[in-house]
């Protein structure tokens, strides 16, 4: 669910413009802080990001891996587009014909997971509680890097239909003829090493984030690289450092129960629907005491079944949003209070239930500016040159935070995300040849990822030491956000 590339180019000029006026020298880092308070909190560690940059020099690293000829890559990545073009292109198209809403993808599942095992690799479906989300180990594969491929496969829902306006119909075909080529290859050389497709269900539903609680049940352990595609209107990749497409979230249901009576006598029961406005005009009420930058949306899900009866139970669902998850919190205790004294104000209980969130995620230059290199190198086409805000590779921070990785973005459609215009896209030129040139870039990587130690050590390096900058960005955020001293009254 990226944010439309259009804004989030404004986004990066505008912060990219504040960025060289504060410090010419290492602007991209500077560019993952929308605020002058998370600018001033990230002044030292933006210095040490920058200093992180050229002792990795992945720019060099890149230019050395995808310039030189490589007969051993050129076999492997012209297996991953044989694959494509023989039998998973099809694929991919009858996918996006079938769409299936997110925790509902069986038959997509069933599609990838068949193939799967056809190529030598043991599948295990219903993995951490979900049942269309599954894992794919490689069965010939001997003790080395394990690396992992993330695809997707939710339709969006749509009011017409449900449709694949993001083209994740797309991203099991394309994973599928990286993990094939990239393991027929590890078993023929004798490499060490081995490849797991981790399939992540409904990318476009919270609750529950399932990367998160895949993450949290440990279906990501022993991973050293993760790999992932989307569809993208043009071929780019995201500055290192920390970050995320579309703020840090929280998403949160109050949940009120109150007492039932017949309205004409409603003082015999307790209204939660009467709590729940009470807690939309308590959000309106403090949103001048909170810092400019904050997003609160909520929607009532539940507020009743018939005029006649005083609703016992209501619900409201919110999103809060910071572009950091410092503020953040304070902005949620904030937002709990309101529907607390809602509850008291109305003689009725609140629930809170917080079922997801999505936070600033690591992203890595010596995998990005690899992945980048290759991207163009296999006929890329609309092509950004300059490193677009820092995130993630996936969208809840949760597991780019532990495993270092990179999103593979070429260019494969037109019109905008969560179209229609992006589906038939999926289905025409600009998709097929993008995806095509996705599974030669990813192929070529996780190549280069099996046989270069170098290429290995210096994302661990820089995966490590973005990990502990960011650390020390929360810390320094913490300090920048003091709570305002609320004196206890006196008569
Ligand atoms: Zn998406």
């Amino acid at each position: 669910m990226p944010a439309p590339a259009r804004s989030r180019h404004r986004l990066a000029h505008h912060a990219l413009a504040a960025a060289v006026a504060v410090l010419v020298a290492v602007p991209p880092l500077a560019r993952a802080q929308e605020t002058p308070t998370q600018r001033a909190a990230a002044s030292d560690v933006v210095k040490r990001q920058g200093e992180l940059e050229q002792r990795i020099n992945a720019a060099a690293l890149a230019a050395r891996l995808t310039a030189a000829p490589n007969a051993k890559r050129d076999a492997v990545v012209a297996r991953a587009k044989a694959l494509w073009d023989g039998e998973l292109q099809a694929m991919a198209d009858d996918i996006t014909r079938h769409p299936e809403v997110g925790f509902k993808e069986e038959r997509s599942v069933t599609i990838l997971t068949d193939y799967l095992t056809r190529h030598g690799f043991a599948v295990e479906k219903g993995v951490a509680g979900l049942a269309t989300a599954f894992v794919a180990r490689y069965t010939k594969g001997t003790p080395g890097p394990n690396l992992g491929i993330i695809v997707e496969y939710d339709a969006l829902r749509g009011t017409v239909r449900d449709y694949h306006g993001d083209q994740h119909s797309t991203q099991g075909p394309i994973g599928l003829a990286v993990a094939v080529a990239v393991s027929e290859f590890l078993t023929a050389s004798k490499t060490p090493g081995t490849v797991t497709v981790y399939g992540t269900p409904a990318e476009e539903m919270m609750p529950p984030p399932s990367k998160t609680v895949m993450h949290q049940a440990g279906v990501f352990a022993g991973a050293d690289v993760i790999v992932r595609t989307h569809s993208s209107v043009n071929s780019q990749r995201p500055a290192p450092g920390f970050g995320t497409c579309c703020l840090n979230i929280d998403g949160v249901r109050y949940i009120f129960s109150g007492a039932p009576a017949h309205q004409m006598t409603a003082w015999e029961g307790r209204d939660a629907l009467t709590a729940v406005i009470h807690l939309f005009q308590n959000v309106d009420g403090l949103r001048k005491n909170m810092r400019p930058e904050t997003r609160i949306q909520g929607i009532i899900t539940e507020g009743g079944k018939a005029p006649n009866v005083v609703p016992d139970r209501a619900v409201a669902d919110f999103y809060i949003r910071y572009p950091d998850e410092v503020y953040l919190a304070q902005v949620k205790a904030m937002i709990d209070n309101a529907a607390r004294g809602a509850a008291l104000a109305t003689g009725t209980k609140v629930m809170i239930d917080d079922y997801g969130s999505m936070r600033d995620g690591i992203s890595v230059a010596a995998l990005n500016e690899v992945a980048f290199a290759y991207i163009k190198k296999y006929g890329g086409t609309n092509v950004v040159n300059e490193p677009q805000k820092p995130q993630g590779y996936e969208e809840t921070g949760s597991v780019s935070r532990d495993i270092p990785g990179v999103g593979f973005s070429a260019h494969t459609s037109n019109g905008g995300f969560h179209t229609y215009e992006m589906e038939s896209d999926a289905l025409a030129d600009v998709g097929h040849q993008g995806f095509r040139i996705d599974a030669m870039a990813m192929s070529a990587l996780l190549y280069d990822f099996a046989t270069d130690a170098d290429f290995r050590t210096r994302v661990k390096d820089e995966f490590g030491s973005t990990k502990s900058l960011f650390g020390d960005y929360v810390a320094a955020l913490r300090k920048a956000y003091p709570l305002p001293d609320v004196k206890d009254p006196s008569k």
